[in-house]
């Protein structure tokens, strides 16, 4: 065998090609080529296809809008598409409804394929290689090498942000219908856990402002879980509550429009029914009082690692950094909290606070004074109730917000690649690609990383003919 006809294809344009595969080709040549050849016929496949489709050259057709008479404008408008196995040419009629003035062409939205750009799944892809990729440039080497879409950063940014922007219409209208007193409708079950969490992160945007340069993007997470008590178990032994499905929210506008948002996500994933509602964080002011305003019936949990630290900060104000009577005032107090007995350490922080006295206006947000008075007063007492780790232990809840941690970093790495500077500019299908906003990756960015099939979901939707 030294030279085989492998394949030769009567029909329509494969008539006159002839593949060839010898016998001093390697398995990876030979994978290359026969690779080639099936997106060869694939694309052959499609042409034919849509050739072959009646609403290609319809007698006559109707208005999808307002059932007026469509009128051609041209019976053959000639349409180069880019799909999942590549570019495709096709020509279809092309035309104008006479009463409402609506243009397209029947075909594309029989198939549901945009009025221009590339085809729905090949947005996927694009946009799954802008998500996962750090950069648009990343995206578009992933899409070169691994699909054989061939598109320039920039348009990959275009793609990108037309998708996000679309997700984030979507997700805005369901947040001012929930205002209006709709609720999303639950696609799970009643949970038996469900837990709530957020945390902020810092985006670097395009701002001449410098004190509008970087802005907080903020990541709430809702996620159902198993309950594992362990009333009993030494200090950092203790697993908590095994995380299931984590779903997302991301957005650069404020906490009160994220506490809308994430008060929708969490309705979606049954809140109102489940069985025991929880909201974990760290004791910042702004995601308090989020959790006041938008779950006042979850359970607050203050995250442990926090209040740890703020534990850890009180013993150096008072004692000294790294002193034996640090260490000792550090790990005794620890073993309070650890305990529940936050009474304690507020008296034992009112009485260190005492001995040093009140801040005054020149003390620094870091001197001893100032960091126990605000511990004292304010830190441990405010955030008490949500300190009852004993119980919190005994129900198999989790103490700990790394799972907002760990969104906040997955965000962060691909908000803070190479482009670091973002606008939060809405891209429409006209607007020119580098106007990409952060506001539309970080919606992107949410439908990806939920784990409840919401993207695959998403995309078949896109899909549906228009
Ligand atoms: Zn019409």
């Amino acid at each position: 065998m030294n030279e085989t006809d492998f394949l030769t294809l009567s029909k329509g344009n494969f008539g006159r090609m002839r593949y060839s595969m010898t016998k001093d080709m390697t398995l990876s040549e030979l994978a290359v080529f026969a690779e080639s050849l099936g997106r060869e016929l694939a694309q052959a496949m499609l042409t034919s296809r849509l050739e072959e489709d009646p609403r290609t050259h319809p007698q006559e057709a109707r208005c999808r809008h307002c059932t007026g008479r469509w009128r051609f404008q041209n019976t053959a408008q000639r349409r180069v598409i880019q799909t999942a196995v590549g570019p495709i040419e096709y020509r279809r009629a092309y035309g104008v409804c006479d009463r409402c003035g609506h243009t397209g062409a029947p075909l594309d939205e029989a198939l549901g394929i945009p009025p221009f750009g590339p085809s729905v799944e090949t947005r996927k892809k694009i946009c799954h290689a802008a998500v996962v990729g750090r950069s648009f440039e990343a995206g578009r080497e992933i899409l070169q090498v691994h699909s054989n879409v061939d598109l320039s950063a920039k348009h990959v940014r275009w793609i990108a942000g037309t998708e996000g922007g679309r997700v984030r219409k979507e997700r805005d209208q369901e947040r001012t219908s929930y205002q209006a007193g709709a609720r999303p409708a639950s696609t799970t079950q009643a949970p038996r856990l469900l837990v709530i969490a957020a945390d902020g992160g810092r985006v670097q945007t395009r701002s001449a402002d410098p004190r509008e340069r970087w802005k907080e993007d903020k990541i709430g997470i809702v996620y159902d879980a198993t309950a594992t008590p362990q009333p009993h178990v030494p200090r950092g032994e203790y697993e908590g509550a095994k995380a299931k499905t984590k779903t997302y929210v991301a957005t650069l506008a404020d906490w009160e429009a994220m506490g809308w948002l994430l008060r929708v996500e969490a309705e979606r994933r049954g809140y109102a029914r489940a069985e025991n509602r929880l909201f974990v964080a760290d004791g910042a002011r702004s995601i308090r009082e989020l959790k006041n305003l938008h779950f006042p019936e979850a359970t607050f949990i203050l995250d442990w690692a926090h209040a740890a630290q703020h534990l850890s900060d009180c013993a150096k104000a008072a004692f000294g950094e790294g002193t034996p009577d640090a260490l000792r005032w550090f790990e005794d107090h620890k073993e309070l909290l650890w305990e529940g007995k936050s009474d304690r350490i507020i008296a034992d922080l009112g009485c260190l606070s005492d001995r040093l006295g009140p801040p005054t206006e020149t003390d620094s947000e870091a001197s001893p004074r100032r960091v126990l008075h605000q511990n004292a007063t304010s830190y441990f007492p405010n955030n008490q109730t949500a300190m009852d780790y004993p119980r919190f232990r005994a129900n198999g809840w989790p103490i700990g917000s790394g799972v907002a941690e760990g969104a906040v970093k997955q965000f962060g790495l691909r908000m803070k690649g190479s482009e670091k500077f973002w606008n939060g500019f809405q891209p429409t299908e006209t607007q020119p690609p580098h106007q990409t906003g952060a506001e539309e990756m970080l919606a992107l960015c949410a439908l990806y990383h939920s784990q409840d099939g919401r993207w695959d979901r998403h995309w078949r939707e896109r899909a549906q003919p228009r």
